[in-house]
């Protein structure tokens, strides 16, 4: 920054003096101003160049505070319902991962990356979990399916494109990105299609597992700024994955049989039997999978001994599925409340009600995700209609309108030539 009073010096771009702008910056015999700066970056970025943060962290500066596990697992009760086990794994693994990112660590002692595996059915709170928990600790926070990727070389996404996204969430700042979490869905699906290595190259498979692992065990990966294929003539933006967290998840199918296959080995005969019987629900199972049963799944070993903390998620039942709608922060219900509210009505649900969206969720297979797809559904004609008629004060929501088996109860107050007349309760008012 120039504080220079000589008056002669004046921005190289567009001559204006000193004392007409802002600041000032000094090159080797030039200068530019502020207002030229701002017009090169845009210049820039019309013309695709991205503009990337990496200036370091200054030496002094104060370690992040990391919530303990118990903290981050309240944080995590104010949005998730249920899925109490998953809470505790993810608050440790987390809580452990930035205690390294962020604390000083003895010299001499390295601590390993605390990289997590998430099992369990579509819908029931793996994506949600990764999300509140990067809400937590305030780092970006990036979601990719694995399904999308392949290796280089092949038709589809290149690996470094989840951490292209990353930096992107990160505002390009890539200081930023380097401590942030990534989310990989649908991991399962790029399980190798047999256990043992073909001979024949498995392009979905294997060949993404490997991609993968690079970046997830840590690597300087340098991804192209504007997403896409690599190319030589291209700038890079170099962003070290070591202090990245990654999350995957996958609903894993089958390999429930192969654990109870395995713990039912274990012990023979009426014991056996047992074990298995006992063991009905799949979440239940899923909890003791191992590295040797993931690796039998088609994860190669490799890819599973860089996901040391594996948990899993309960299927969610009728009354889960009712306190979903009811009681995280932004729940599904107090955001239809609000909208009707903002027309001056308020909506109501027998408690019936509930218990039959969510049974037929349930029906659905669609775990938390399809609440909302119900709700739309029953609540699209009366958002419709009831905006515009001012009478109406109060909707009730009972079972048989979910069921389809009865009209909407509507409370009306009407007000005629400035006289209020009593309040009609109309059970059962058509629409
Ligand atoms: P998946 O397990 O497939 O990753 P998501 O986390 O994406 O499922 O859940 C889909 C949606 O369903 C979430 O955005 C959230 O609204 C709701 N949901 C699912 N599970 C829960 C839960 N346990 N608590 C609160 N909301 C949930």
């Amino acid at each position: 920054m120039i504080n220079d009073q000589d008056t002669n010096i004046r921005c190289s771009f567009c001559g204006k003096p000193q004392d007409m702008v802002l600041s000032l910056v000094s090159g080797r015999n030039a200068f530019i101003c502020n207002e030229c700066i701002s017009a090169c970056v845009d210049v820039l970025k019309e013309e695709g160049v991205v503009i990337t943060k990496t200036k370091s962290k200054p030496k002094n500066e104060k370690p992040k505070v990391i919530p303990k596990p118990k903290e981050l697992k309240a944080f995590l009760d104010e949005y998730v319902i249920g899925q109490d086990e998953a809470k505790e794994a993810l608050s440790v693994a987390v809580y452990n991962h930035y205690k390294r990112v962020f604390s000083k660590v003895p010299e001499g002692v390295e601590l390993q990356k605390s990289n997590v595996l998430l099992l369990g059915p579509t819908g029931v709170g793996k994506t949600l979990l990764a999300q509140t928990l990067a809400k937590a600790i305030d780092v970006p926070f990036a979601i990719t399916d694995a399904t999308t990727l392949t290796e280089a070389g092949y038709v589809g996404e290149d690996v470094e494109n989840i951490l292209l996204r990353l930096i992107q969430a990160a505002d390009y700042d890539v200081d930023k990105a380097q401590c942030g979490i990534i989310y990989i869905d649908e991991i399962d699906k790029i399980a190798r299609k047999s256990e043992n290595t073909s001979i024949t190259r498995d392009v979905s498979g294997e060949g993404v597992q490997q991609a993968l692992l690079k970046i997830i065990e840590g690597t300087v990966s340098n991804v192209p700024p504007n997403g896409g294929r690599k190319h030589p003539q291209q700038e890079f933006i170099p962003i070290d994955t070591s202090n990245i967290l990654f999350i995957c998840a996958g609903a894993f199918d089958g390999l429930d049989k192969i654990i109870e296959k395995r713990s039912g080995k274990k012990v023979c005969g009426f014991e056996a039997d047992l074990l298995i019987s006992s063991k009905k629900d799949v979440s239940e199972l899923l909890l003791q999978a191992t590295h040797q049963d993931l690796v039998k799944f088609g994860i190669i070993p490799e890819l599973t001994g860089r996901l040391p903390v594996v948990t899993a998620l309960k299927g969610l039942d009728e009354q889960t599925l009712v306190r979903i709608m009811k009681e995280p922060k932004n729940s599904v219900l107090k955001q239809y409340k609000t909208l009707f509210e903002l027309d001056g009505i308020e909506l109501e649900f027998d408690e019936d009600a509930l218990n039959e969206i969510a049974s037929k969720t349930i029906k659905n297979k669609t775990g938390a995700r399809g609440l909302r797809t119900i709700l739309e559904e029953i609540l699209k004609q009366p958002m419709f209609e009831l905006p515009s008629d001012p009478s109406v004060k109060k909707v009730i929501v009972s079972a048989e309108f979910v069921k389809g088996n009865a009209d909407l109860t509507i409370i009306r107050d009407f007000t005629l030539q400035g006289q209020t007349v009593k309040k009609s309760t109309n059970k059962n008012t058509a629409l």
